[in-house]
């Protein structure tokens, strides 16, 4: 459907969502600005000619990194990025599901425990791999968390895209096996008892020395930090997922599917096939794994789910790790040059709004100045308050 359709379905269901719901602040910023994406209500800016003869006013952006409309440009930057830093070698991916009894411990502490999350599965293929028995070399891996499934649900999992090899500690690159990485069983056993175990450790309020933490894991609501104790020592127990893919030849397949999910949320708006105020039918993102096309939810649904999985401010849902880390260039380039790519050398300035419109669209024109045919350039920015209006007492 047309751009604005998820704006258009906030604008009509949002004001009964939140009637009904307690949301928190998270949530409630994140719907003020996809209804205020591009309105007046997020200010306005001037773009001119270099050479004087054309400017136009044009509303803000909201520049939410859950708003549909924006983060286009983000997104192409950091693909820029990743793709100008790839080892020219197979990657396989990896996929980190945790138990959805963990999601109310995920609701509650979004930030600490997604970093957790992170921390456990880097740090368990990371040990695996850095033993000879396994491959006895450093990996690159992009990672990226997600919180939803195919219908948008709660579903919280990482993806990691791993070079099939990595860098010896003697700078030599050591090819893993393209069809076995590592076996998923020992990754998940390692992966699980980690995880549990910072799990449990963030709930105490000192480190092991007595230094006063910053963070500390607290109980979902109607849950005891002891009953959270007794859920890890099942899940302890019990098999989780971990899939381990056979390596694919390259990973900017890869990159660019996962690059797709750092801005805009979960949805992209071509996927809303239709609206008729009360339902939206939305495309599958795989419609191989389903028996039909697509599925319906009502509209406040939607909106509810859309919401549930905007990441808390600040919190980063994609890293790099180990050669694709950027505190890691000399290692990265010890892999480059074995792979025959030239050392990898970072952009010194960033290219800004417009060189990045102009890289992904070239035919794009509604920049260039309708005289002269220079590009223009933003001269003035007036924001507006960034914030949601406070929910009214009752
Ligand atoms: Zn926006
Ligand atoms: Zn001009």
């Amino acid at each position: 459907m047309r751009p604005g359709i998820i704006q258009r379905i906030f604008d009509d269901h949002f004001p009964s969502v939140d009637a009904t719901h307690q949301l928190d602040r998270r949530a409630r910023t994140a719907a003020w600005d996809i209804r205020t994406c591009r309105t007046h209500l997020q200010g306005y800016h001037v773009d001119a000619c270099p050479n004087g003869d054309y400017s136009v006013v044009l509303n803000n952006s909201c520049g939410h990194r859950s708003c549909p409309l924006c983060g286009a440009t983000e997104t192409q930057l950091w693909l820029e990025r990743q793709l100008a830093k790839e080892i020219r070698c197979p990657h396989h991916q990896i996929v980190f599901t945790s138990p959805g009894s963990l999601q109310p411990l995920w609701r509650w502490n979004r930030q600490l425990f997604m970093n957790l999350y992170f921390r456990a599965a880097w740090h368990s293929l990371r040990e695996l791999l850095a033993d000879a028995k396994h491959l006895g070399a450093l990996p690159g891996v992009i990672a990226v968390f997600q919180s939803w499934n195919d219908e948008l649900g709660e579903h919280l999992h990482l993806h990691f895209i791993v070079t099939s090899g990595g860098v010896d500690p003697n700078g030599k690159w050591v090819a893993a096996n393209a069809d076995f990485l590592v076996c998923a069983e020992t990754l998940m056993r390692k992966f699980r008892g980690k995880f549990l175990a910072y799990l449990r450790a963030a709930f105490s309020t000192h480190t092991p020395t007595g230094k006063a933490k910053s963070e500390v894991l607290l109980p979902p609501p109607g849950r005891s930090v002891q009953q959270c104790l007794n859920l890890f020592n099942k899940l302890g127990r019990q098999p989780w997922h971990i899939q381990v893919d056979p390596a694919m030849p390259y990973a900017h397949g890869a990159i660019k599917y996962v690059g797709h999910y750092i801005r805009r949320g979960p949805i992209s708006e071509r996927r809303i096939l239709s609206y008729n105020g009360d339902r939206v039918v939305i495309a599958y993102a795989h419609p191989g794994k389903h028996d039909s096309a697509t599925f319906t939810l009502d509209a406040r649904t939607f909106v509810l789910r859309l919401l549930s999985h905007v990441p808390q401010r600040g919190t980063h849902c994609v890293r790099a790790y180990g050669l694709y880390h950027s505190e890691c260039r000399e290692k990265l380039n010890q892999a480059r040059t074995y792979h025959s790519q030239p050392s990898y050398q970072p952009e010194s300035e960033p290219p800004d709004k417009h060189e990045l419109i102009h890289r992904m669209f070239p035919d794009f024109t509604a920049d260039l100045c309708p005289k002269c045919h220079a590009r223009l350039r933003t001269i003035f920015v007036e924001r507006h308050a960034h914030s949601p209006p406070q929910r009214r007492a009752a």
